[in-house]
């Protein structure tokens, strides 16, 4: 019989690659930018015409090519970026594949210029469909400017399915963006039929941010700074006032090659928790810097896919990067000037104020509130530091000891310590005058320099036990207190299992846990903030409220668990609190990460101003 197998020929095998790797002009532009970049260019024009489908042009300053080279980078697989296989392991340049070049020049007339520096006169190379029409010497500026005529000319179906004009300029703006983004240090020029969309100066990353955005949006970032080990991430996050009803503005970037990522962008969103009205998207623009042997970018022809070594150690670093950079600002919503005077509270538009001057958080942190010691005046100035206020000095008082506890280690917010249910606050007389009260038993009201803070105690509380709870996971330092007398609880037969299942995470909790068989659970400890006598309910509340979260959010276990566990473990409205408590609340909620919202998303903290009060009042 006849064999019935034969290698393709290259023009053919071109076209194949070119599906994968030239999707449309967008890509096309990419993959030149990225060949310019990876020459070193200091300066990238980049010229299109009908949104690509006539003409991409790009012109780098990079060291160019021998003609010999120009010649070869037509090649499939020919690259000067990697030589052996282990040269895979650590990727370096943004191209490595080598096919593009071949790829656009399968399914366009292309057109190559080039010059070394040094060299006298550079190389042309015109190109189309695979078929070289004509090579020679040419005279041009040192740099390398490649004109892609007529793109997919000879493959109709994917002309034909290219998006509307507008929507294919979209997309190669959204790839130069993202090039300037990342490399503000080059110059980028960017010219649509004859209109000039980019004229951008080499800046440092803050001037870029700010040419690319405008000078309004630029006010409305938070800088992000953080360095691990292995990991070393910067850029930008959006307040969330200025967050977008599409995902458009996030902008991820893994060694500066752009990519897309479904995980990290979990994770930039999940430390917004609920900071962000439903549907609305936080901008971002951030770089994560790490050892290209933790980092797989070999994984689509598009390069846009990267796998890591250890996926869940990044996420949590960008968790934990973003969600301090956010704690470190004052989000907290204050009642709005024009709200109506009988909506206070419930009208009250969040209007972010500036970010403080400078806040230590390790050093608020670091002396998160002790109740043996709670003075509402040492109390209401950390407070005060924490959201940027300068503490005031009274007179005849010692300045507060700002640097007292600066060297110790953060450490996790102490347990609030919780009287029994129903004794009254009366048994805890406070000398003197202090400026905090709690009304209707629900909220905290306290007096600062710059006016007065309602604080939601059950809020509140619940987010100093979401914090706790998340570091006891990561520190696995649970504090139980041990039950005199074990409790036997009958649970249904979904709870026991999923108790079953929950076990290693509830002892990190500080739940002291022993299935024992037909559904029943002895529980012989239970963590030290949960009262004595509340454990079973709480338990049961605890798997009930796992279970609710799991059907609405997609959240790991630990931080449904933390979140379920904070909600139900928490004082609650009706509370009464005496002035050491609510002090001692105060303190410990102003020691988190993020003071302003409880882990499902409502505030805790409205604060108004005396500017605020004196208007009511007719003052101005
Ligand atoms: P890759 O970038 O994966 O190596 P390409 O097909 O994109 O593959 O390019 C092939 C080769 O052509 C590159 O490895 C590089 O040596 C050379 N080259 C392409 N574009 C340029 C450029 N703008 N300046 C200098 N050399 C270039
Ligand atoms: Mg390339």
């Amino acid at each position: 019989m006849a064999n019935k197998i034969h290698i393709l020929g290259a023009d053919v095998a071109n076209k194949i690659a070119a599906g994968e790797v030239v999707q449309r002009p967008a890509s096309a532009v990419k993959e030149l930018i990225e060949n310019s970049l990876d020459a070193g260019a200091r300066h990238i024009a980049i010229i299109v015409r009908e949104a690509g489908k006539t003409l991409i042009q790009i012109v780098d300053d990079g060291e160019g090519m021998t003609a010999e080279d120009a010649l070869a980078a037509f090649q499939r697989h020919a690259t000067s970026k990697i030589l052996s296989a282990e040269d895979l392991e650590e990727i370096k340049t943004l191209g490595f594949r080598g096919e593009a070049l071949a790829s656009i020049a399968a399914v366009a007339q292309v057109e190559l210029k080039t010059r070394q520096s040094h060299a006298d006169v550079g190389a042309l190379v015109r190109i189309e469909g695979s078929e070289v029409k004509e090579q020679g010497p040419a005279a041009t500026e040192p740099g390398t400017s490649i004109a892609v005529k007529n793109l997919f000319y000879n493959t109709p179906g994917r002309r034909n399915f290219l998006k509307t004009r507008q929507t294919e300029l979209k997309n190669i703006t959204d790839v130069v963006t993202r090039a300037a983004l990342v490399f503000p240090g080059i110059g980028w020029q960017y010219v649509s039929d004859d209109e000039q969309l980019l004229d951008l100066k080499p800046k440092d990353p803050d001037g870029r941010m700010a040419d690319l955005f405008g000078d309004r949006l630029f006010r409305a970032l938070i800088k992000v700074e953080e360095h691990s080990e292995f990991l070393h991430m910067s850029g930008y996050i959006g307040r969330p006032d200025f967050a977008r009803k599409s995902r458009t503005e996030q902008f991820l970037f893994i060694n500066r090659r752009p990519v897309v990522n479904r995980a990290l962008n979990h994770a930039v969103f999940q430390a917004y928790e609920h900071l962000l009205e439903k549907g609305s998207f936080p901008f971002y623009a951030l770089n994560l810097e790490l050892d290209p042997h933790r980092v797989d970018v070999n994984v689509h022809p598009s390069k846009l896919e990267v796998k890591f070594e250890n996926e869940s150690a990044v996420y949590r670093f960008v968790l934990s990067a973003v969600r301090k950079a956010l704690g470190a600002h004052d989000l907290m919503p204050s009642i709005s000037m024009n709200a109506v005077p009988s909506d206070i509270g419930l009208d009250a538009r969040l209007r972010f104020i500036p970010p403080p001057a400078q806040t230590d958080l390790a050093d608020v942190a670091g002396r998160a509130g002790d109740s043996a010691d709670v003075d509402p005046d040492i109390v209401l100035r950390r407070v005060e530091r924490r959201i940027g206020e300068e503490a005031v000095q009274r007179d005849g008082e010692a300045t507060f000891p700002s640097d007292l506890h600066q060297t110790q280690r953060p450490a996790p917010a102490r347990i609030l310590p919780l009287r029994p249910m129903g004794a009254g606050a009366e048994q805890h007389p406070v000398s003197g005058q202090s400026p905090i009260w709690q009304v209707q038993n629900k909220y905290i009201l306290s007096q600062i320099r710059s006016g007065l803070l309602i604080i939601d105690q059950h809020v509140a509380h619940e987010r100093i036990l979401y914090e706790k709870a998340v570091a006891n996971f990561e520190n696995n330092l649970p504090s139980t207190q041990q039950l005199l007398f074990p409790q036997t609880v009958q649970l249904s037969a979904t709870d026991y299992s999923l108790a079953k299942e929950l076990i290693p995470h509830l002892e990190k909790l500080g739940f002291d846990l022993k299935p024992f068989g037909k559904n029943t659970v002895i529980i012989e400890g239970i963590p030290a903030d949960v009262r004595v006598g509340s454990e079973a309910l709480i338990l049961q509340d605890v798997l009930d409220e796992y279970r609710n979260n799991e059907h609405t959010q997609t959240m790991d276990a630990r931080d449904n668990l933390a979140k379920s566990f904070a909600c139900k473990a928490a004082i609650k409205a009706g509370d009464r609190l005496n002035t050491s408590e609510m002090l001692v609340l105060i303190d410990q909620l102003f020691a988190t990460q993020m003071p302003y919202v409880c882990p499902h998303g409502r505030p805790i903290v409205v604060k108004i101003t005396v500017e605020e009060l004196d208007r009511r009042f007719g003052r101005t």
